[in-house]
C-alpha cells in the first residue's frame, strides 16, 4: 500500500526567527533521494538573522512555569500524534528511509514529548544540613537548576524528526531559548516540528529554526558569544572541528559510532540473526548506533552466518512509500558509491559478499560481507549503510579487544546465555552504552545516551541529562 498523496506536492518553507517566519531570497532545495522529486525549498539564514535571533532570545523576559513547559509539550505531542502519518511521510520523502522507519520514529518523537512534558513537572533541587562537621553551621544548602540563557543546537540528516525533537523537546523542559539548525539534507521536518510547538503555546523567543551554510550560519552560532552551550550531533569529523573552534562555551558532542555486536558461543543464534539484522539495517544503516560490526565466535560462525543471510531476504530494499519495503534509500547517491567502493576493498582485501551488494541510485541492498580483515576501511571507520560485515573471533576476550580496536566509543551489544560473560562485557568494553540480548542502540528516551573516545565527550543526552546540559545548578543557603 502506498500513501495516497499526491506525489507532486512541494513545501515552500520559511525559516523561523524568534516564531516569526523568515523568508528571504536565498533558498534551499531539498530532493528525494529516491524519485529525485523536488520535495520542499527552505529559506536560508545568514549571520544578521542569526544575530537577530540571539537578541529576540536575550531580550525575551519572560518565563513559563513548570506547568506551563509541560501543558506545550504534552499540545505538541498531540498536535504531532494527529499529524504522525503527515510527518512519516516528509520525513521519508525528504530523507529516503522507508515508512516502517520513519513511522517508528515518529512514534518516538512522540515518546521524547511525553517524557520531556513528565520531566518539566520534576523539581530536581538538592537540601543540604549545614551542621554535619566540626566546621559546620546551622543553615540549610539549597539548589535549584536555571536555564542557560541561549542554547544552540545542530542536528544531523540521520533521523530528521527525531534528532530535532531530541535537542528541542529538553530545551523547552528546562526553560532555556534554543536556536536550532537543522541540516541541509532534511530541514523540511525540523521546520514543520518547529510550527507545531508554537500552535501548542511556545511563546516564539524560545526557539528559532534556521537553516544556513556551515560558514555564514552553522560556525558563527557555535562561535557566538551570546550562546553559552552548544549541543551537536553529527560526525566526528565535524564534532572534532567543533571542539577546536568552540572556546569557553559549554559543548555536548554526540558523533560517529561503529557499534560491535558480540555473538558468544552459547548465544541463541536465532535472537543473534534477529538482532543483528535489525541493528545493521534499520533506517538503512544510518544510525549512530547501528550495528557496524558482528564479531562471531568462530564455533559458531557458519550456523550464525547461515541465518542471517537467511534473515536479510527478509529486509527487501525498495521504494521507500511501500510499506512492504523495509529498506529504503541512504541519503545520497555519493553516500552509496562510498558504501559500494568500502565493500569492493573489502573484497580486494579477501572478503566474501554472501548476499546484496547491489545497488541503483541511493539504494544500496542490505549486504552480507563474511570473512572481513580486522583492517578494512569497511570496519575500521564508520560505514554509514545497511551493511553486515562479519569477523570472527576466538574467545569473549579476542571479542572485547577487537571491539575496543576503533576510535569509536558509542555503544555495544552482546549476545550470550552467561551471566558472567555479559557482565565481562559490560566492564570490557569501553562504549557510553553496553546492551545484553539486545542491539547496541537500544534505549528509552529518559535514559543517558551518548559515547566516549570519538563518539563523544561523555557528557551524555536523553532528555534527563540533556535537560541539566541545558540548565547550570545554583546553590544557595539559608538560616536554619
Ligand atoms: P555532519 O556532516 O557532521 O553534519 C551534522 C550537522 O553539522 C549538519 O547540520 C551540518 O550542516 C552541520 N555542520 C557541518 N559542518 C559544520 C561545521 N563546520 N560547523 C558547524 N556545523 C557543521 O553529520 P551528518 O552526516 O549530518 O550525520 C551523520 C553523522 O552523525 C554520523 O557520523 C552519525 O553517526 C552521527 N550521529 C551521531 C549521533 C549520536 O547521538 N552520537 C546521532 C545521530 C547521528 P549541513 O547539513 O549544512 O552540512
Amino acid at each position: 500500500m502506498k500513501l495516497s498523496r499526491s506525489r507532486e506536492e512541494t513545501l515552500d518553507l520559511p525559516g523561523y526567527l524568534a516564531g516569526q517566519p523568515l523568508r528571504t531570497d536565498g533558498t534551499l532545495e531539498v530532493f528525494n533521494p529516491f524519485s529525485g522529486a523536488l520535495v520542499g525549498t527552505v529559506s536560508l539564514a545568514g549571520r544578521d538573522h542569526l544575530d537577530r535571533a540571539c537578541e529576540e532570545a536575550l531580550a525575551w523576559k519572560g518565563s513559563l512555569t513548570r506547568y506551563q513547559r509541560h501543558e506545550v509539550l504534552l499540545k505538541a505531542r498531540s498536535l504531532l500524534q494527529q499529524r504522525a502519518e503527515e510527518f512519516a511521510l516528509l520525513v521519508t520523502r525528504e530523507s529516503g528511509l522507508c515508512l516502517r522507519d520513519t513511522t517508528y520514529e515518529v512514534g518516538r518523537a512522540l515518546d521524547v514529548l511525553q517524557c520531556a512534558a513528565v520531566e518539566a513537572l520534576k523539581d530536581e533541587g538538592q537540601v543540604f544540613s549545614g551542621d554535619v562537621s566540626a566546621h559546620g553551621k546551622a543553615r540549610k544548602i539549597f539548589t535549584l537548576r536555571e536555564p542557560v540563557p541561549l542554547v544552540g543546537a545542530i542536528a544531523p540528516f540521520n533521523h530528521p524528526l527525531n534528532q530535532v525533537v531530541h535537542k528541542i523537546a529538553p530545551a523547552v523542559a528546562a526553560g532555556a531559548p534554543l536556536i536550532l539548525k537543522p541540516s541541509e539534507k532534511t530541514p523540511l521536518a525540523a521546520i514543520r516540528f518547529a510550527e507545531l510547538l508554537y500552535q501548542a503555546g511556545l511563546p516564539g523567543p524560545m526557539l528559532s529554526v534556521l537553516l544556513g551554510s556551515v560558514g555564514e550560519f552553522a560556525e558563527p552560532l557555535v562561535l557566538h558569544d551570546r550562546i553559552e552551550a552548544v549541543t551537536f550531533t553529527g560526525s566526528g569529523a565535524v564534532g572534532r572541528r567543533l571542539a577546536a573552534i568552540a572556546g569557553y562555551k559549554k559543548l555536548c558532542l554526540e558523533l560517529g559510532g561503529n557499534s560491535p555486536l558480540l555473538i558468544l558461543e552459547d548465544a541463541d543464534l536465532e535472537l543473534a540473526a534477529g538482532l543483528a539484522a535489525e541493528g545493521c539495517y534499520r533506517n538503512s544503516g544510518q544510525r549512530c548506533t547501528a550495528v557496524k560490526r558482528l564479531l562471531v565466535h568462530e564455533r559458531v560462525l557458519e550456523p550464525f552466518t547461515r541465518l542471517l543471510v537467511e534473515k536479510t531476504g527478509e529486509y527487501r530494499a525498495g521504494d521507500p512509500e511501500e510499506w512492504t519495503t523495509r529498506v529504503g534509500t541512504v541519503i545520497d547517491e555519493a553516500a552509496v558509491v562510498g558504501l559500494e567502493r568500502r565493500v569492493e576493498e573489502a573484497v580486494e582485501a579477501g572478503a566474501r559478499v554472501l548476499r546484496g551488494g547491489r545497488r541503483k541510485g541511493a539504494l544500496m541492498e542490505p549486504t552480507v560481507v563474511a570473512d572481513v580483515p580486522r583492517t578494512c576501511k569497511m570496519v575500521v571507520n564508520e560505514s554509514f549503510g545497511p551493511l553486515a560485515p562479519i569477523l570472527a573471533i576466538r574467545d569473549l576476550e579476542d571479542g572485547i579487544d577487537l571491539a575496543n580496536a576503533t576510535a569509536y566509543g558509542l555503544s555495544a551489544g552482546v549476545v550470550t546465555r552467561d551471566i558472567q560473560a555479559a557482565i565481562r562485557a559490560v566492564k570490557g568494553i569501553r562504549t557510553g552504552t553496553v546492551n545484553v540480548n539486545q542491539v547496541p542502540g537500544y534505549r528509552i528516551e529518559s535514559t543517558p545516551f551518548g559515547g566516549v573516545k570519538d563518539s563523544g565527550l561523555g557528557i551524555k543526552e536523553g532528555v534527563i541529562e540533556a535537560m541539566k546540559f541545558m540548565s547550570t545548578v545554583k546553590t544557595f543557603s539559608l538560616p536554619w
